[in-house]
């Protein structure tokens, strides 16, 4: 297998083994990065000089790579992640010169597990789209087709791990934004329970939904990569002080007897046929592995995108509001006092997904419509969450199509802002309950186009979830894919 398609975990025997430098890999990264970001769009800045001076480090034997599994690793990082001394844009125009003075915690113990960062992927600005086309820096094109869309927000970091652009990446995931593009892209995408990985340093998008997670080749990888990051960090109040399990140790574990729930809500007409087949091929494969299944039903699930789209702008609105031109981010310059100061610098920063986003908010929280809307969301969203408590009576864990359609066509969906949020219907409802999901390839469409199979579990079951998914993984062969791109 060429170098820019191994896994994390064979990666790492090479280089423990000495058969390979890390300087030489970084290097292979770059090249790569170079001829093929044109097309994909996958990076909006590379770090070629830093990442070939910490891989420096490792072949002069400055640095251990025996002390983690992690160390001379070759990572990417969605560049809604801050990274002291390397700008982190949002992927908007608002945030395009900030340098930010701090890492965010999930940087600073990647950094002290010995990782490279090769760079700062692309995504939808402020982490707020399906498609990466809200990106002020272009859209991420899909590595399997250039004319397909990589999914969002987290677009790069999985088109940058299909491609061969990276090892590894990190995502972060709001309503969706790792499992669909790993779904879109053909790589493996974890969305953690909320409150299992710290957010401290994540540029806000939702705060009561956003989540980091791992996009990798594989599996392993997945879990390699979640060790790392989940922990207990002081500086956000909602991380959870729980023992972090062995997610590598309890890949190994079987899957036979476990319970697998079907909701038959998530069998909705208008899901593409590709879809629905590979579902159905899927649920075979886990019978044939030993797992029984059984159906449940999440009864609130037409509600999802509705209260998502209410609560998560609401949030945004407030979150954003900080992009005032004063402090930092886009100032206009022809400002005459200090509101056309805000009005100017925040028309000019923020494009037109994210003003959307803002007016709806705004709209939501204002006075004498808080009740009718965000409270009235935040009740479905517990209706929703008990959906899923009460499914989980039933089995150990649910499994579900990532998105109802395959990738689509780069400006089939821009100007219907609607039917690209009805394409969240599936991964939105477990972003509400704050349940763990990961998504694993399934199958390709008759277009040959990936497509994904999501497996929830229960709040902090994710490591059940990564062994459902492994077992999954090794019984079929759409892994490990690798796109036609050169
Ligand atoms: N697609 C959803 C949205 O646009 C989810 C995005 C995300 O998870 N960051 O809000």
């Amino acid at each position: 297998m060429p170098l820019h398609s191994l896994p994390v975990h064979e990666l790492r025997h090479l280089l423990v083994q000495k058969e390979i430098k890390v300087s030489e890999v970084v290097q292979a990264y770059l090249d790569r990065v170079e001829t093929l970001n044109v097309k994909i769009n996958a990076y909006v800045t590379v770090m070629g000089e830093s990442a070939l001076k910490e891989a420096g480090l490792y072949d002069e034997g400055r640095k251990d790579l025996n002390a983690s599994p992690l160390a001379g690793v070759p990572l990417a990082i969605k560049d809604v992640l801050c990274l002291r001394g390397t700008r982190t844009t949002c992927g908007s125009k608002m945030l395009e010169n900030f340098v930010p003075p701090y890492d965010a915690t999930v940087i600073e113990w990647m950094k002290s597990a010995g990782a490279v960062f090769l760079g700062k992927t692309n995504l939808d600005e402020f982490a707020m789209g399906s498609s990466n086309e809200n990106s002020a820096f272009g859209p991420t094109r899909n590595p399997w087709n250039l004319s397909k869309v990589s999914g969002g927000s987290s677009g790069g970091s999985a088109a940058a791990v299909a491609a061969g652009l990276c090892s590894a990446a990190l995502g972060t995931d709001t309503g969706g934004s790792i499992r669909q593009p790993a779904s879109f892209c053909g790589v493996v995408g974890l969305k953690p329970t909320y409150g299992r990985v710290s957010r401290y340093g994540l540029v806000a998008f939702a705060s009561s939904l956003d989540q980091v997670g791992p996009i990798a080749r594989d599996v392993e990888d997945a879990a390699l990569l979640l060790q790392t990051m989940a922990g207990y960090d002081s500086r956000d109040t909602t991380c959870v002080d729980l023992p972090v399990p062995d997610y590598m140790g309890g890949l190994k574990k079987s899957i036979g007897g476990m319970k697998l729930g079907i909701p038959k809500e998530y069998l909705i007409d208008g899901i593409h046929p590709d879809v629905a087949l590979s579902m159905e091929k899927a649920i075979e494969t886990f019978r044939t592995l030993g797992a029984e299944t059984v159906e449940v039903s999440l009864p609130h699930t037409h509600y999802g995108v509705a209260a998502y789209y209410i609560i998560a702008p609401a949030e945004a609105s407030s979150n954003l509001a900080r992009y005032d031109g004063v402090k930092y981010g886009h100032r206009s310059t022809d400002a005459r006092d200090l509101l056309s100061l805000y009005r100017r610098s925040r028309s000019e920063g923020f494009g037109a997904e994210v003003k959307r986003r803002i007016m709806l908010g705004t709209y939501a929280l204002s006075a004498g419509y808080y009740d009718a809307y965000y409270k009235k969301a935040s009740q479905v969203r517990t209706l929703i969450r008990n959906d899923f408590l009460k499914a989980f009576e039933k089995c150990d864990a649910i499994i579900a199509p990532v998105a109802p359609i395959p990738p689509f066509d780069i400006g089939e969906k821009v100007d219907d802002p609607l039917q690209m949020y009805l394409s969240d219907i599936f991964t939105l409802p477990a972003s509400l309950a704050g349940i763990p999901g990961i998504s694993v390839p399934c199958g390709f469409s008759g277009e040959h186009l990936p497509i994904g199979l999501q497996i929830l579990g229960p709040h902090f079951a994710e490591e059940s979830i990564l062994r459902l998914a492994h077992h999954f993984e090794r019984a079929t062969d759409h892994h490990p894919g690798r796109p036609p791109v050169e």
